[in-house]
């Protein structure tokens, strides 16, 4: 499957990412929600700072970031004729005259008469019930096929989500809902993961990380004492070749590693693990080695935690005498560490 590329907004200062699928990443990680105008096409709203708000159709974004400029004489054509599939594979770049030809042929069937707030994620106008509540007559009309083609995906790249059935999740990480057809937009965590929230099969919601979907449904279980790492550093590329399971200790070294790109996401949480290991490797109740293997941290930042070589600037932090018994008797699992750290907030 192919990957989904990710780019700077041109202009925007790194405050806005552009994706090779037509997804627009906005200030605070957050996806942004785009607006369907009359014409069909998605549009994002950019705050560029000082008060200044552009307006960007996002084929021209895709098209801009991932093929290049666009010559005056040229124009973007959807190859499938859906304007809201903005992947860039379904995006070319043709002559202005071959395009009003191309428009002619979609539009003379279907005019868009619609008010962009009355239209549903495919584009369809929306009738008003008496409630308030709205209905799309023509979705309901589509069979599930019909709908899966004019989201761009494949049923068969899908396996239904354990103890979430009603669900499927592809290896690249999208989300699909049986009951509405439709991919589910993730949210963003503050740790910078996407995340859905599903109802699990006793019809309670749960709070589901996208790579842990991904990881334990097209790669394998996770072990315990390990955590899912990103291999490119790239926390929203869950595609299945971009993840891989290694323990707690390489995991915060991986964390140092992209804190030092400028990455601060998940850094707290290693701080609080960084103050405790340190602790309990000063107290010497095994040699530096083994206490390492049992913080599951590497022998060198074990050695440089009990030297002050390194995080200097951590002090040392006793934990509570569970966690001390517990890595008395064997390994410190990073869900064990979790749950603790969860019982001593309450
Ligand atoms: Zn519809």
């Amino acid at each position: 499957m192919k990957n989904v590329e990710k780019k700077e907004v041109i202009g925007s200062n790194g405050k806005y990412w552009i994706f090779s699928n037509g997804d627009v990443l906005g200030p605070r990680g957050k996806l942004l929600k785009l607006t369907l105008m009359q014409i069909g096409y998605k549009m994002a709203t950019l705050s560029l700072g000082n008060g200044i708000v552009k307006k960007r159709y996002v084929h021209e974004l895709v098209a801009l970031h991932f093929i290049g400029p666009i010559p005056s004489d040229k124009v973007i054509n959807h190859i499938d004729g859906n304007k809201i599939n903005n992947d860039v594979s379904n995006l070319e770049i043709i002559s202005r005259e071959n395009n009003g030809k191309e428009w002619a042929r979609t539009n003379r069937r279907n005019p868009n008469k619609g008010n962009m707030k009355l239209l549903c994620d495919f584009g369809h106008e929306y009738t008003i019930l008496s409630k308030g509540n709205k209905i799309c007559y023509q979705c309901r009309k589509l069979t599930k096929e019909q709908k899966y083609k004019i989201q761009n995906i494949n049923i068969k790249d899908f396996v239904p989500i354990k103890n979430a059935g009603q669900y499927l999740v592809a290896s690249n990480g999208k989300v699909l809902s049986l009951n509405t057809s439709k991919v589910l937009r993730p949210g963003i965590n503050k740790p910078g993961y996407k995340y859905y929230f599903l109802k699990n099969d006793n019809g309670k919601r749960e709070v589901r990380a996208e790579h842990r979907l991904v990881y334990e449904h097209f790669i394998g279980e996770l072990k315990d004492g390990y955590s899912v790492d990103h291999i490119d550093g790239d926390k929203l590329n869950n595609n299945s070749s971009n993840l891989r399971q290694i323990s707690f200790g390489k995991n915060i070294a991986s964390f140092q590693e992209n804190k030092r790109k400028g990455d601060n996401y998940g850094f707290k949480y290693d701080k609080d693990y960084i103050a405790i290991a340190k602790w309990l490797i000063k107290q010497k109740f095994f040699s530096c080695m083994n206490s390492a293997a049992r913080l599951s941290i590497s022998r060198s930042l074990g050695r440089d935690l009990l030297y002050d070589l390194k995080w200097k600037h951590i002090d040392p932090e006793k934990p509570s005498d569970e966690l001390i018994e517990k890595f008395k008797k064997d390994s410190l699992s990073q869900e064990f560490f979790k749950e603790n750290k969860r019982a001593e907030a309450k």
